[in-house]
């Protein structure tokens, strides 16, 4: 198979819904373009709500045989799932590439594996799930995590993969069946996904993918009565859509949402460190949630700061993420691509200076820019951009570094790099952040918890997190037998 994919044909993605086990086309479908080149790589199947609620039903019919599979078997299934994904890494890592146009070298190495990795962990913490039981005056008290039903996943289209079996795994895990969405700008390997499991013999209806819009089949989804849990990950706007929806039938909800992620660089930080964290943040062309695209110097370091960021930026190199030397591919679409330049053209009328980009590249591409003379409460320093759009602000003392931290909606992530771990303890403790890194960035362990605070999320996943989501959690009381204490 060709690295430099430019067809589905070449693969031969199946562009149909998945449903009950079976492919299910739609009388409608849309275009698939790849962000590299603009090449059409489907025509993908455009679900209704038909469709989301023949997947819904499908779902429900596969719940009660599924929840009642013991532990140990669906975590051998889920095992055999990723067995099937490490057996068509190459193939799924060229397919994402295609799609959205991420680098290849890091799908190949980084994000497939853990999308194995992803199944293979929520498997193993199944096993081991559980409480000591514990005593109430001579009573037993034993938690159970009971599987909810069918869960609805709907995901974005910057890490298509990854993000959606890290909802995928510990759901079926659970016991619970699923009915996945994924974004419309990359529909591809959530079908090759649902092959693999088929494959790997999770049983008809367990996990079901439909495509299309979110405004058609996402929102039926989300209004349906008889889904149990809707996870979701994506922007704040679709999250109130999500959010009304699942009002109606008190659906439980998981949100991930948006970021506006600081970077803290302090007078006594390893400045070559701090900037290498700095240019870290173009990774995915700046797609990614946790990116922390708000750099805030100390004073006395910024002119030094900034001369070893722009010595760094000025290497990386922009092209075809295919090849292997490339740094930062393109962005997803020629709509995000208007709107980060809509961002960095009102952030320069309105006073601010580019220190480096400032404007749009070849094609898709936009130059890695960092935005100076930004103002606290002006759009550019408080909205997502979605793009590689960093700015950068000073600050003269911890206290005012905390304020410019914490100083907008969102309470994403939030990376601090100091020499002094006196600091260290002080400033992360008055962060408000799901995830704060010292002197790292992007080490995520799925032991450890994860989400958004403030608009950036609603509740936490990884490890018992996710159970403890996808599952409704029960105590059972039972008093001693043949006992005669009531008390
Ligand atoms: P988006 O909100 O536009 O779309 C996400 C998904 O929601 C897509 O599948 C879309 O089809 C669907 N959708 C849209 N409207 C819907 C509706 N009314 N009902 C149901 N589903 C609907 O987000 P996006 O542009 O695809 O992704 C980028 C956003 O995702 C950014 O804000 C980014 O920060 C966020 N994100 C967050 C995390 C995290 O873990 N916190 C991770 C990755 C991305």
């Amino acid at each position: 198979m060709s690295e430099h994919l430019t067809t589905v044909a070449e693969v031969a993605v199946d562009t149909r819904h998945w449903i009950g086990g079976e492919r299910i086309a739609s009388t409608e479908t849309f275009t698939d373009v790849s962000p590299i080149d603009g090449g059409v790589l489907g025509e993908i199947a455009r679900g209704t709500a038909m469709e989301a609620a023949a997947a819904v039903a499908a779902a429900k019919a596969a719940f009660p045989a599924w929840a009642a599979t013991p532990r140990a078997e669906r975590a051998r299934i889920l095992h055999a799932v990723a067995d099937g994904v490490e057996r068509r890494l190459e193939e799924l890592a060229a397919v994402e590439t295609a799609d959205n146009g991420a680098l290849l070298r890091s799908h190949r190495r980084g994000v497939m594996p853990r999308v194995a990795h992803n199944f293979r962990f929520f498997a193993d913490w199944l096993l081991r799930l559980g409480h000591e039981d514990f005593d109430t005056r001579g009573h037993t008290n034993h938690v159970s995590w009971d599987p909810a039903g069918p869960c609805v996943l709907i995901t974005p289209w910057n890490a298509p993969l990854m993000l959606a079996t890290w909802k995928i795994a510990p759901a079926l895990a659970a016991g619970n069946t699923v009915v996945l969405k994924p974004a419309e700008w990359t529909p591809l390997t959530a079908s090759l996904l649902a092959d693999i499991a088929d494959g790997a013999g999770l049983p008809a209806g367990v996990l079901n993918v439909v495509q299309g819009y979110g405004s058609e089949i996402g929102h039926a989804l989300t209004a349906h009565p008889d889904v149990r849990r809707i996870s979701f990950t994506g922007s704040v706007p679709t999250a109130r859509r999500i959010a009304s929806s699942a009002a109606a039938h008190l659906t439980p909800l998981s949100l991930e949402l948006g970021g506006k992620s600081p970077l803290l660089v302090f007078a006594d930080a390893d400045l070559d460190l701090a900037a290498d964290l700095a240019v870290e943040q173009y990774d995915n062309a700046g797609q990614v949630c946790l990116a922390a695209t708000r750099i805030l110097v100390e004073e006395t370091v910024a002119e030094e700061f900034t001369r070893r960021f722009t010595d760094r930026a000025a290497r990386l190199r922009q092209g075809d993420p295919r090849d292997e030397t490339t740094d930062i591919g393109p962005n997803i679409h020629r709509r995000q691509l208007e709107k980060i330049d809509g961002f960095v053209q009102r952030a320069l009328a309105a006073g601010a200076r580019a220190v480096i980009g400032g404007h749009r590249g070849e094609g898709q591409y936009y130059a890695p820019t960092l935005l100076t003379d930004v103002a606290q409460d002006s759009e550019i320093v408080q909205e997502e951009v979605f793009g590689p759009v960093l700015t950068l602000q000073t600050f003269t003392d911890e206290d005012e570094a905390v304020r410019l931290a914490n100083g907008t909606r969102f309470g994403l992530a939030a990376t601090v790099a100091t020499g002094d771990a006196g600091r260290a303890e002080r400033v992360t403790a008055r962060l408000v952040a799901g995830t704060v890194w010292v002197n790292c960035f992007f080490v995520r362990d799925l032991k450890a918890p994860f989400g958004g605070s403030r608009h950036s999320g609603v509740g936490r996943e990884g490890a018992t997190w996710s159970f403890d989501f996808y599952c409704d959690l029960k105590n059972t009381v039972t008093a001693p037998m043949g006992g005669k204490d009531r008390g």
